[in-house]
């Protein structure tokens, strides 16, 4: 009977578990989790500090028990400490009883994920500091909110904004400090600052976003912060704060173990999600990925990824060919009901990577005007100025962006010129686009730009 061994159990560990299983019924599949909960929705933990549903236990997607129906064997609690390739074994610590045993495989699945970075802040370590990262730091965060007046989010990316969101419909005042002159700073300039200003827009003195400010220092004592003080000498009182300044690969066992490490850090993994060792497999924020419109290489610490990469990395541990080929950056979220979201290059990220960027902006209504929820989307559509080739684009806006950009996709994907695109047949009715959806009108805008005609 073939012995699978997982380490981690999120997103990309619990998805290996599962598909291993359906794969190989008969295997021993043996999952080893350090944390206190398994197989849960980390991207719903600030839609639960919102107050959109009570229960934590609704992040929970399936249960130590639901695994062990399956036969399949959760460790909760239980830290793997060293990987020995050539005896194929795993040292195992049981964080509980303290005891340690080493544990055979036959194939070994890395999904150890990724942990929060919190850059050096002077007293950092006070109580009511917190991070976001697991189900009890949620929990934390929400008990501490629900009891208090001002909360601090240091850090205007992805999960700060939505935490943003999330304390605002929590009747707390928010000050955001980003050190960056942008907040969502992975969209271009132009993109970050229609972002802040729509946000300073409907801002109605619930939250106060302060760019270009660094945080040095936090105040407090024993009982907890009370305080925080940035690099431009402000100084505010806060009840707590939550640091969500990125993240990093959790690899220490991996490089140990002499696993090659790939040049962003994350575990370098080929299609097939094997290591540079024999047997050894890795998946998800674990990893790094292949840009697919460069064919280089990104650490996109995403659940969608590490869902994707789980069930290859299961396949091929199972004996099941199967290639992930790679990623082309998408992403979306929301904040007080403007949706962000973008795929592939930014202009700034085209020009690192030796493209020759042209793009077009629109800003449109996403459904025919006189719809009565019509709502503005600003679409930034980005080729590659030589092959005529779609390489990005960005959509932000109160309307529908996400379908944009997630027709959009299917382009990149395709490696579809505009000219190409212009063909698309998307749907049309006033409910849902105007009679030319704003994608085509901004590929319209670019195709002449690109003939050097005058936009229309
Ligand atoms: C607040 C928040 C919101 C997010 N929102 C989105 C979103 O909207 N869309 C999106 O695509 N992504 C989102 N993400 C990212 C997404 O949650 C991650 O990409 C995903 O959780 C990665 O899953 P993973 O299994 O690879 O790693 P992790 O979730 O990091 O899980 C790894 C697990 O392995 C355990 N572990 C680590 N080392 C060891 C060891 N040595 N022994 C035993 N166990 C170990 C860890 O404790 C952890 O439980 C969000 C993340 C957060 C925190």
């Amino acid at each position: 009977m073939k012995k699978i061994v997982i380490i981690g159990g999120v997103a990309a560990g619990a998805k290996a578990a599962a598909k291993a299983k359906r794969l190989l019924p008969e295997a021993e599949i043996n999952l080893y989790t350090d944390d206190t909960h398994v197989s849960y929705s980390s991207c719903g933990m600030p839609y639960y500090i919102e107050g959109n549903f009570d229960d934590y236990k609704m992040l929970l997607v399936r249960s130590p028990e639901e695994f062990e129906a399956q036969g399949i064997h959760i460790h909760l609690r239980h830290r793997a400490a060293k990987i020995i390739p050539y005896c194929k074994q795993v040292l195992i610590e049981d964080l509980e009883s303290k005891k340690a045993a080493l544990v055979d495989y036959d194939k070994l699945i890395i999904a150890t994920g990724a942990r929060a970075f919190v850059p050096p802040i002077k007293n950092a370590n006070l109580p009511n500091v917190f991070t976001l990262r697991k189900i009890e730091d949620a929990i934390a965060i929400k008990e501490k909110a629900l009891s208090s007046k001002h909360a601090t989010i240091v850090g205007g990316g992805y999960i700060g904004i939505e935490l943003l969101e999330a304390f605002v419909k929590q009747n707390l005042y928010v000050t955001l400090v980003e050190y960056s002159p942008n907040i969502m700073s992975i969209f271009d300039d132009d993109m970050s600052e229609l972002i802040l200003n729509q946000l300073n827009s409907i801002n109605n003195g619930k939250f106060e976003i302060l760019t270009s400010n660094l945080v040095t220092e936090f105040s407090g004592d024993t009982n907890g912060v009370n305080g925080v003080r940035t690099s431009t000498g402000k100084y505010f009182d806060t009840d707590f704060v939550v640091v969500c300044t990125g993240v990093v690969p959790n690899v220490d066992i991996a490089r140990e173990a002499g696993i090659v490490l790939s040049e962003t850090g994350a575990i370098k993994v080929n299609e097939k999600m094997e290591t540079s060792e024999c047997d050894i497999y890795a998946c998800g924020d674990c990893v790094d990925e292949n840009l697919l419109i460069s064919n280089t290489r990104i650490w996109l610490p995403l659940g969608s990824n590490a869902n994707k990469e789980g069930r290859c990395a299961a396949m091929n541990a199972c004996g099941f060919e199967d290639n992930f080929y790679g990623v082309l950056g998408s992403a979306v979220t929301r904040c007080l009901g403007f949706t962000m979201s973008m795929t592939g290059l930014s202009v700034k990220k085209a020009k690192q990577l030796g493209f020759e960027p042209i793009f077009a902006s629109v800003t449109k209504y996403d459904k025919v005007g006189y719809m009565p929820d019509v709502n503005n989307i600003t679409l930034k559509l980005i080729a590659d100025k030589t092959t005529r080739q779609l390489i990005g684009g960005q959509a932000v806006g109160v309307g529908d962006a996400d379908k944009r950009i997630n027709t959009l996709t299917s382009a990149l994907l395709a490696k579809l010129t505009v000219d190409e695109f212009l063909n698309n047949d998307l749907t049309y009715a006033p409910p849902y686009s105007p009679t030319i959806d704003p994608l085509l009108n901004a590929a319209q805008i670019l195709q002449n730009k690109l003939n050097n005609q005058a936009e229309d």
